[in-house]
């Protein structure tokens, strides 16, 4: 029958018999969480022990980032590593150079929900090239929607690893990013003084204070609540 015949050439293919199944496959590797939750760190960590262990490294953040350095991923404890600012991931194979790139073994992606090729770039990178890719990406915005292409890789990973940052109102266990400022853009790349990491209970206490304030302001824009956010939501 010739669902047997296809379910026969269907499994020299899976074995590895087609000769386009010359390289062996890389992995993915996601890291999750709000901001402040040490996501960059342990890219930085996974990435430097692959370099230790002899593999060839290279790092990538977004080109719309430009908080701390230009050509170095630094985490908010001032860790820095240097590293290629692009605005999206297809370039990199012509920037890094074709040849030093099919002698990489380890790519890392920091704040990974700036790429919109992400999907694309992972499933060829790991799948036709080999190579094993570590992203750090904030899974939600500040709204809890999901963040720019990070949610999609999820089926393509190996691992996926939700990190958790403390409240900075009560020093529980921080699931999501809180924006201290009446901004309504999603893309608003900022540190401290526009986010804070919050529980659950603080999520819905700061969006709350948040909302009531701009309805009551005309102003849309640069309204600082922490104040406000301390007096309602400290016990
Ligand atoms: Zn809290």
């Amino acid at each position: 029958m010739s669902s047997t015949k296809s379910f026969v050439s269907l499994s020299s293919a899976v074995n590895g018999d087609a000769a386009s199944a010359n390289v062996v496959p890389g992995e993915i590797h996601l890291i999750v969480g709000p901001m402040f939750a040490g996501k960059s760190t342990a890219l930085l960590r996974r990435v430097k022990t692959e370099s230790t262990n002899g593999r060839t490294v290279a790092m990538i953040k977004s080109s719309k980032d430009t908080r701390y350095a230009k050509d170095s991923v630094v985490t908010h404890d001032g860790v820095r590593f240097p590293c290629w600012a692009l605005p999206d991931l297809s370039s990199f194979q012509e920037k890094f150079g074709f040849d030093a790139y099919d002698k990489l073994d380890v790519i890392g992606i920091d704040e990974a929900q700036f790429f919109d090729d992400l999907y694309d770039f992972c499933c060829k990178a790991a799948e036709k090239d080999g190579k094993t890719i570590v992203i750090a990406g904030l899974d939600g915005d500040y709204l809890r929607r999901s963040f720019g292409s990070v949610l999609d890789v999820i089926p393509l990973a190996d691992t996926v690893t939700k990190l958790t940052a403390r409240c900075e109102m009560c020093g529980k266990r921080a699931f999501f990013t809180l924006r201290k400022v009446g901004e309504t853009q999603t893309e608003l790349i900022g540190g401290a003084e526009s986010y804070m990491p919050v529980c659950r209970q603080h999520y819905v206490n700061g969006q709350a204070v948040i909302g009531a304030v701009l309805e009551t302001s005309h102003i849309k824009k640069d309204i600082t609540v922490p104040e406000v956010l301390e007096e309602t939501c400290v016990s």
